[in-house]
């Protein structure tokens, strides 16, 4: 079977230069899209087929088509960063797209060749270039994303999906600054047990998490932290981003761990860019794990000196204080750490083309 080309049928009526510097002047997160989608086919027997770049508009499905009953659908977000010479770039498409394959293996979906989740990427970006923001810290974000569309509630792997890109301008997550958050720590309720499915990006794991979000927000938290399934000590993720601990004071070497991926953690495409970047900052760095435990107990002796969680949304968020059913406490004096800051401001400078790009993570649109 061979690979699609995307075929281009742009709106006629794209909004206008003032309809667009409206929402672009305010665009929250989420709410507004671009003028345009990439809808590609896949048909059991047939493969990827009728690749299209379409205008924006919304779907006609049918009331039993699989994915509304039972969930066979994957997703991804990634973003596309105005550079100073007024091109674009977008972070490390290919470790999405290869993440999109490994979510599909899990969720029993056909892995979407690479080089098509790119060019798909690339079409949108391409033809709503002028929706991508030029502000301080915003930038494109972008969601494909892969559905069941047979119809029947037979339960069986779907015979055919469809498979999305669609965009949003995206303001800095945190106007006004960069505010540390407070997390509440999980006890009662889990993300993903081994054999499960924390690893694919899934949207049954985020249905999942909307009642202990609701708790953590209940404790005045927040975020929600979760541990493992088990034992419930060991800490896995915040939300939907991973976390980092960082050990040592100001003028001591820095040790930086982030908790190990043990198939219960979604491995962020942020968290391995961390890895490398505190390694070049000449930082000791380390995928290992943490208990609740120590974490409590390396604040109180001074050891454990910030956390911080990272992923594409909110980029890099201090961690400013902690909560659970027995106990809580506060990191520093809860503003934002200077490892934190300086990991933050090393990553979105190589992202907006300020620093350079030693790694080749950019992936420039002319
Ligand atoms: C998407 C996601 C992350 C962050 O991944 P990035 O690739 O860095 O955006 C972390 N945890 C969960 C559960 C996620 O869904």
């Amino acid at each position: 079977m061979t690979t699609p080309t995307i075929v281009l049928k742009p709106s006629s009526n794209p909004r206008s230069a003032a309809e667009r510097g409206a929402i672009l002047a305010d665009p929250g997160y989420g709410r507004h899209f671009t003028d345009h989608m990439v809808q590609i086919r896949w048909t059991e027997g047939r493969g990827w087929h009728d690749a299209e770049l379409v205008p924006y508009a919304p779907l006609s499905i049918d009331p039993a088509t699989m994915t509304l009953h039972y969930a066979q659908t994957i997703f991804e977000g990634l973003k596309a960063y105005k550079q100073p010479d007024g091109t674009v770039a977008t972070f490390r498409p290919d470790a999405n797209a290869e993440r999109f394959r490994a979510s599909a293996r899990r969720m029993a979906m056909p892995e979407l060749p690479a080089d098509l989740f790119v060019a798909a990427c690339d079409a949108l970006v391409e033809h709503d270039r002028a929706w991508v923001p030029d502000t301080d810290g915003s930038a494109l974000y972008l969601r494909p994303f892969m559905f069941a569309t047979e119809v029947g509630l037979g339960v069986r792997p779907s015979n055919e999906f469809l498979f999305m890109v669609i965009a949003f301008p995206a303001a800095a997550y945190f106007a006004g600054g960069v505010k540390p958050v407070s997390v509440w720590l999980s006890e009662d309720y889990v993300r993903a047990v081994k054999g499960g499915t924390g690893s694919a990006k899934t949207g049954g794991n985020y249905a999942a998490s909307l009642a202990a979000q609701a708790q953590a927000a209940g404790h005045g938290c927040d975020q929600v932290v979760w541990l493992d399934a088990v034992e419930r000590r060991w800490v896995e993720e915040m939300g939907a981003m991973n976390l980092y601990f960082v050990y040592g004071a100001e003028g001591e070497r820095r040790r930086i761990l982030t908790p190990e991926l043990t198939g219960t953690l979604l491995p962020g495409v942020t968290r391995d860019s961390l890895l490398t970047l505190a390694r070049d900052l000449g930082y000791v760095v380390e995928e290992g794990r943490i208990s609740t435990e120590d974490w409590q107990r390396d604040v109180a002796a001074g050891t454990l000196t910030e956390v911080f969680a990272c992923g594409t949304a909110a980029v890099v968020t201090p961690v400013g204080s902690v909560k659970s059913a027995k106990a809580s406490w506060v990191h520093g004096d809860g503003g934002p750490g200077e490892v934190t800051m300086r990991l933050r401001k090393a990553l979105v400078e190589v992202q907006t083309g300020r620093a350079a790009d030693p790694h080749g993570w950019m992936h420039r649109l002319g």
